[in-house]
């Protein structure tokens, strides 16, 4: 295992921010994490696990190590009539580990295709899209504990999963790293197409009975045509998370905006934030070189070039302008680093 000295982040980080790390380093092992963590511990800086880098900004250069979760592998536990359980190292492309899963058999995360990233970083915010989330298929993921140097295994109810959040956001951020995911998938497919944009999509490639392969790839094209290819035009996806307001909220908002996206949401609304961007006239907006994409303006986009200031600068703006407009504040969600 080589320990490198500042290394330069850039192709591995989606915004593509020329940013370098003090030290970096590939863990493909257990093992590799414990030297890892020895080394951070010597040098008393703080231990980064990275992924894809596609859910954070690096606001500058990093005095830390920067661990690049590359842990492989991905099997089937067991099959039964209902159920198929698998496991897959952190390192393990998410796509291509839910390619995987389809090709096993081992049906549910279709609707989460293409969702760029590791299989290590998904529970992180337990990554949901077109009405799946994870923790919806979750079995169980071991991580090891930065302090102690051991070895946990974490259940469903450990993770405390909720809206694109789990306990790796909140008590237990920063304390650990996660090295391998289990979940417990579906052996018979059921169709989840709660999703306007999905459903059309599926009728149409299916004459009205779609399988999950065709799910799969509906969801792929729709993705890979309504967001920007990180390699093409650096992103990290959503950029706020949808706020959740309360009933009196959204019948003050209604009266204003009738016609504003809301769904109901655990007793109370989960507003479309891309739609409040939007109406606030900021969708394709420009300033220098960062702005909102044309086709989804939820999505902050580094027209090429662009420091990480610059960025920040524009998701001040967009919150400020979408305050004082609804009176409604957005969270960013990719971590800050
Ligand atoms: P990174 O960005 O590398 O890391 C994210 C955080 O997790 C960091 O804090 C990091 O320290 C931590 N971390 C990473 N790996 C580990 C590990 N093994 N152990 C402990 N901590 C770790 N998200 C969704 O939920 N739904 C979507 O539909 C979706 N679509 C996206 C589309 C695009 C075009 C892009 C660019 C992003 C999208 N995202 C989406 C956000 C992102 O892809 C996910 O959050 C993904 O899980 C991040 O994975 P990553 O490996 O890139 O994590
Ligand atoms: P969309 O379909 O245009 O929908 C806009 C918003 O409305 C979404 O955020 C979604 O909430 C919500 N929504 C739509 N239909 C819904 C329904 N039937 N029930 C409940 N909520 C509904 O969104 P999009 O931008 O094209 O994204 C499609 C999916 O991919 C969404 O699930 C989105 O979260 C996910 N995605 C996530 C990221 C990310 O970085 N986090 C990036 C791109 C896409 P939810 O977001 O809660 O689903």
């Amino acid at each position: 295992m080589r320990i490198l000295e500042n290394y330069s982040l850039q192709a591995l980080n989606t915004f593509g921010f020329r940013v370098n790390a003090r030290y970096f380093v590939d863990a493909v092992s257990v093992e590799n994490l414990r030297e890892a963590i020895a080394f951070a511990s010597t040098k008393n800086l703080p231990l980064v696990p990275l992924g894809g880098g596609s859910n954070l900004v690096l606001s500058g250069d990093q005095e830390a190590l920067f661990v690049h979760i590359n842990i492989p592998g991905k099997k089937v536990i067991s099959r039964e009539d209902e159920c198929v359980t698998v496991t897959a190292g952190a390192g393990e492309n998410w796509h291509e580990f839910v390619r995987w899963t389809l090709s096993e058999q081992a049906f549910g995360f279709e609707n989460l295709s293409l969702i760029p990233g590791s299989v290590g970083a998904a529970p992180i915010q337990n990554i949901g899209a077109y009405g799946v989330e994870i923790k919806d298929y979750f079995r169980s993921l071991d991580a090891l504990d930065i302090q102690s140097g051991e070895l946990k295994s974490f259940s469903l109810e450990d993770c405390r999963f909720g809206y694109r959040d789990s306990i790796f956001k909140q008590s237990a951020r920063d304390r650990f790293i996660i090295t391998s995911v289990s979940f417990a998938l579906d052996a018979r497919w059921s169709p989840r197409l709660s999703y306007g944009d999905l459903q059309q999509e599926a009728e149409r490639r299916s004459d009205g009975s779609p399988d999950a392969f065709v799910i799969s790839e509906a969801v792929s094209d729709i993705r890979r045509e309504k967001l920007p290819d990180p390699l093409k035009l650096g992103n990290a996806g959503s950029f706020f998370k949808n706020p959740v307001v309360n009933e009196a909220l959204l019948k003050k908002m209604q009266a204003d905006y009738p016609d504003i996206v809301a769904y109901p949401f655990e007793g109370r609304w989960k507003l479309a934030a891309g739609w409040l961007i939007d109406r606030a006239g900021l969708k394709g907006f420009r300033q220098g070189s960062v702005g909102t994409y044309h086709k989804q303006a939820l999505v902050l986009v580094n027209h090429g070039g662009a420091e990480p200031d610059d960025l920040l600068g524009l998701a001040k703006h967009i919150q400020s302008v979408v305050r004082n407009k609804f009176g409604v504040e957005l969270e960013m969600e990719p971590r800050v680093y």
